[in-house]
């Protein structure tokens, strides 16, 4: 079965081992969401503009393969945010936003964001975890977004794709919390496998909202086939697998 991962970081242009990797695997795009901790959870706009050049530097060496999102960081100022997905979106075709930690997907500063995404009909990749299961985090710049921050937003954007990242990290939590909120897909990335989850997701929200992640952050961080074996020998139907895998990348990416 063919694979699409929607959910890749890498720290280097020298990627061609990846690449090889993840065909082997039968991996047939990635979508890159850039170097979203080289430089903390506040970037400066030369930093955020930084990261999104090696992305566009990368889907326009391998755009058979890559794909990839324009990173941002809602703290910078209004007219840089625009003239960054002006770049990254309409000039260098990157497909969508991605969001970490900054501030929380409910933050006023995100709804700008929220605005321009939907004008474009782009989706927006958040962070998002579980953060009553990880304890209080150390670092007091980083805002983990909770399944409620997301729920929030797409309150705000019923007619936005948000895309939250890491199944794993929200759990059970937040398969809850996006029940009924159609506009809300979850990635299966984040932490190691764990017997149920995917197939609780499915029954739950349904194939259609999941959409394989793995969040390989090259050269180092998680790991390819360990992720997408928790998908492929899941105990749901071929025609969820492929939903996951493949279907729901391409129908939502246009690709
Ligand atoms: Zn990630």
């Amino acid at each position: 079965m063919e694979v699409f991962d929607i959910h890749v970081h890498t720290v280097t242009k020298e990627i061609k081992e990846l690449i090889d990797y993840a065909k082997k695997l039968n991996v047939k795009k990635m979508c890159l969401l850039g170097d979203v901790l080289k430089y903390g959870y506040n970037q400066s706009e030369e930093q955020v503009r930084e990261i999104n050049n090696l992305t566009i530097e990368l889907t326009k060496k391998y755009p058979e393969f890559f794909i990839g999102f324009c990173y941002l960081n809602p703290r910078n100022s209004k007219k840089f945010i625009e003239e960054e997905i002006e770049r990254c979106i309409l000039k260098n075709n990157l497909k969508g936003i991605k969001l970490e930690a900054s501030v929380f997907a409910s933050d006023k500063k995100v709804f700008l964001i929220g605005e321009i995404a939907l004008n474009l009909n782009i989706p927006i990749l958040h962070h998002s975890w579980n953060t009553l299961a990880m304890g209080k985090n150390p670092n007091p710049t980083c805002y983990q977004t909770d399944p409620e921050d997301i729920v929030i937003l797409a309150r705000n954007f019923p007619k936005l794709t948000i895309i939250s990242a890491h199944l794993r990290g929200i759990d059970i939590r937040g398969i809850i919390s996006y029940k009924n909120h159609e506009n809300i897909y979850v990635d299966t990335s984040g932490a190691q496998p764990v017997v149920g989850i995917i197939e609780y997701a499915v029954k739950k929200i349904g194939s259609e909202r999941i959409i394989f992640g793995s969040d390989t952050y090259y050269p180092n961080g998680r790991d390819l086939p360990v992720q997408l074996k928790a998908v492929e020998k899941s105990y749901i139907k071929t025609g969820d697998k492929e939903k996951i895998l493949f279907k729901n990348f391409k129908r939502l990416l246009k690709v």
